[in-house]
């Protein structure tokens, strides 16, 4: 997948196609979920000692919302399996990102995107391009637009 926008590191297509092939499609939640793993990292510099970064991801537990998991594990490498990733119920999509040492931040999806994104996914049976056309969608958009970024 082309994105044509790249973040600070330049590896969200790499990452993408690496969800992509994890999680076996790409689709608008998956995508949500990469793109917060990477801004957790970034914000908090945790590329280097990924070990110490813990997740929390808050989300509805059944798809597409569930997808967002994927994205995160894959951008994170905190996983359900390495016990580095935890899951709570919540009718929002959000992650908060902590090291060991404290420092947190908190990614939510805009509730303005995920409205539109809810709408656009759950009306009727979407066909898989159009998914994939939403996929690109919230790959290209202003990460200021799709987030809001809370630090602690
Ligand atoms: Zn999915």
């Amino acid at each position: 997948m082309v994105t044509h926008i790249q973040d600070r590191t330049g590896k969200l297509d790499v990452i993408l196609n690496r969800a992509e092939e994890f999680h076996g499609h790409i689709g608008p939640f998956l995508v949500l979920g990469v793109r917060m793993g990477l801004i957790g990292v970034r914000e908090l510099g945790a590329k280097e000692n990924k070990e110490t970064l813990h997740v929390t991801a808050m989300l509805k537990h059944s798809v597409p919302f569930s997808c967002v998991v994927d994205g995160i594990q894959v951008a994170t490498k905190c996983t359900i399996g390495n016990r580095k990733l935890k899951l709570r119920s919540s009718s929002g999509i959000a992650a908060r990102f902590e090291l060991q040492r404290g420092e947190q931040i908190t990614v939510s999806v805009n509730p303005t995107a995920f409205e539109r994104l809810k709408n656009e996914l759950l009306s009727e049976n979407v066909p898989p391009k159009e998914v994939r056309k939403l996929a690109h969608l919230v790959a290209s958009m202003p990460e200021e637009e799709l987030f809001i970024i809370r630090r602690r």
